[in-house]
């Protein structure tokens, strides 16, 4: 019998990943046009490429209809919910390129994005998301914020995204729409990583998706600026750092998330001499990954980890062993399933976004292995393998709430219950905040008599971005005039700024941006920040509504999490305004038990004493105003009797 992966792969086979979608192209802004270059394959299907965009357009602008009315409807939406600017880019010089960081300053899981532009045309490199933070009060996560952009989008090129995580690409869903759908440059892991998420959303089909090789040195062109990718190394396969020049000659160098592995599991190692190969060009301004910079010497190489996870297999050949892991991490996955093989023991993979996953790696030809030793957890699946041979791998390596791995610590898992001897190993870091609901995680599992192995226990985890050594080995090799920390809050920003100074880097040629900040670079090499900053704000995604972080909505959450409610209900006559029997109170979290019977009582007796005070001195006063004076009145005489300061919502009904 196939196993779910190959089924899988019948099913994906029948729509090929990357061929259709940009046959579908409904992006007329420009032609996109491939620059001749020495590398002539990579020229040829780059042209082809191109031709049957062109071709497919007409076929669009012909048939679907709904589609149309579809992509309409959703634009407007889009569109209604961003926050209105009147901000409008200053001009930019003649021969300057400009440089604007829209998204990725003082974020954790940043919603990264960078806007470059030479005249009047935009490039935009990624699109991430910010998942939710304290301030969010509820809010499921932050995008970049693009509605300046909105008045531009017959400007903008294209997007370039260096690879698939979802601080990097997650937002596309969102911002696509607004920006009139931009063509999209990226490798070939990454389409695939987000196609379905486009699909779901309706959006793949006006989605223009070009396929760019990390490994190529091909140049290719978006609108004036031509774009080199080069290879490097993250925890996840198929990442790329680009070196742009703009017309001027000013080049920029961004290296997206990265570290320098020599030895990687499934990917190449980072390529080195072409960086330096750049660096010998010229390099105008690196913009380079802050997220490790404060973490010395040089990161651990993925081939570690496979040394340490190969020896707990082994001395847990015994039991079963459950692997948590970041889904994305299919380098990790490919060191688990050729583990498992040697020691005969079956993968089985449990969490939504883990399946799927590893789904699109395989069918993209980025996984291998013998089929059937990976399968789907499920009741069916295990029958007959014992626990000892099963490897479980799993997302919820963060705690996450409802993920698998929360579910199986909580016995709430269709398919797995924690055993006796069970090891848990959590093949991960914990990112910042997170630690609570980790301990947590852990602590259940413990309850259950699990093992738990961490980070802390071995090298059962690398991390995806340069440590120091690799940080100045990009400096060096890149010889950037300019140098722009990128990435997390300013405190790592400028660790890692005092490392490229250790290294020779001018205090002065060293830029620390905020969100927002316009820097113009000349053409004779001089930069010039604008006093100026694009009003950049937080915009939030809530369900299905959308706003940002100053909207009375999360205000009002705000007041709510740090106070109390305090509701308070007034049945009145029409005419004569008289109070008619009693004045209700609804409180939460205002009063303890003890107390409640005395608070409402005075809080009724002066509710009463404010409505019919108010309404003898101004008989004709509007409702409004009735309803501020009554909650500004007992907002002051309940700070004062009990110190405490509720939100409180007067309602008058008039019968
Ligand atoms: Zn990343």
């Amino acid at each position: 019998m196939n196993d779910f992966l190959d089924e899988l792969d019948q099913e994906l086979k029948s729509e090929p990943l990357v061929s259709k979608n940009t046959e579908k192209s409904t992006h007329s802004k420009k032609p996109i046009v491939a620059k001749p270059t020495k590398q002539k394959t990579g020229e040829k299907k780059f042209e082809k490429h191109t031709k049957s965009q062109q071709t497919s357009k007409k076929n669009n602008n012909r048939g679907n209809r709904n589609d149309n009315q579809n992509y309409g409807s959703l634009k407007e939406r889009m569109m209604s919910h961003l926050p209105q600017t009147k901000f409008y880019l200053p001009t930019l010089r003649e021969g300057y390129t400009r440089v604007i960081p829209i998204g990725w300053n003082d974020e954790i899981g940043s919603k990264n994005m960078d806007m470059l532009q030479y005249g009047e045309n935009i490039i935009l490199i990624d699109c991430g998301i910010q998942f939710a933070e304290t301030e969010m009060y509820g809010a499921d996560f932050s995008i970049p914020d693009i509605s300046f952009l909105t008045k531009y989008t017959d400007k903008i090129s294209g997007m370039l995204i260096t690879h698939g995580h979802l601080d990097h690409i997650w937002s596309l869903k969102v911002v696509l729409p607004a920006l009139n759908f931009p063509p999209l440059y990226w490798t070939r892991l990454t389409i695939g990583l987000i196609k379905k998420q486009l699909e779901e959303h309706k959006l793949l089909d006006k989605a223009t998706l070009i396929e760019v090789d990390a490994g190529s040195e091909k140049e290719i062109q978006v609108g004036p600026f031509s774009v080199e990718y080069f290879k490097v190394n993250h925890s996840i396969p198929d990442c790329a750092g680009l070196y742009i020049t703009s017309p001027s000659g000013a080049t920029f160098m961004h290296t997206g998330d990265f570290k320098i592995d020599l030895d990687p599991v499934i990917d190449e190692p980072a390529n080195l001499s072409r960086i330096g190969a750049f660096g010998r060009r010229w390099v105008t301004l690196l913009m380079s990954d802050s997220t490790a910079s404060l973490r010395k010497w040089h990161s651990m190489s993925e081939k570690n980890v496979w040394e340490a996870l190969d020896k707990i297999v082994e001395w847990h050949v015994k039991w079963r062993l459950i692997i948590a892991a970041f889904s994305s991490w299919i380098s990790r996955v490919q060191q688990l399933i050729d583990i498992a093989a040697k020691y005969d023991k079956h993968i089985f993979l449990s969490g939504r976004s883990m399946v799927e996953n590893v789904a699109i790696a395989k069918e993209l030809g980025y996984l291998r292995m013998k089929p059937g030793i990976v399968k789907k957890m499920s009741p069916k699946n295990t029958e007959g393998i014992p626990p000892h041979k099963q490897i479980i791998i799993t997302t919820g390596s963060q705690g996450e709430q409802f993920s698998a791995l929360s579910r199986m610590a909580e016995g709430k898992h269709n398919a797995v219950e924690i055993l006796q001897w069970d090891t848990v190993v959590f093949s991960s870091s914990v990112v910042p905040g997170n630690e609570r609901s980790v301990s947590s995680v852990i602590n259940k599992m413990i309850k259950l008599w699990a093992n738990v192995i961490t980070k802390d226990d071995g090298e059962v985890h690398t991390g995806g971005h340069a440590f120091q050594e690799e940080q100045k080995m990009m400096i060096k090799l890149a010889n950037p005039k300019y140098f722009c920390p990128i990435f997390w809050d300013l405190y790592f920003r400028n660790a890692h700024k005092n490392t490229a100074m250790s290294i020779g880097m001018k205090e002065e040629n060293c830029l620390l941006l905020d969100n927002g900040n316009i820097v113009d670079f000349a053409p004779d090499g001089s930069v010039f920040k604008s006093r100026l900053k694009v009003p950049i704000q937080d915009i939030i995604v809530d369900g299905h509504g959308m706003g940002t972080t100053s909207s009375h909505v999360l205000k009002a959450r705000e007041t709510m999490m740090n106070a109390w409610v305090l509701v308070i209900m007034f049945k009145v006559d029409k005419k004569s305004k008289a109070i008619l029997g009693h004045i209700k109170i609804e409180s939460r979290g205002l009063v303890y038990l003890d107390e409640v019977r005395y608070v409402h009582r005075m809080i009724i007796k002066k509710s009463k004493e404010i409505y019919e005070n108010t309404v003898k001195d101004v008989p004709d006063i509007e409702e409004k105003d009735l309803v501020k004076l009554i909650r500004t009145d007992l907002e002051w005489f309940v700070y004062h009797r009990i110190n405490r300061e509720p939100m409180i919502i007067p309602i008058i009904t008039e019968v």
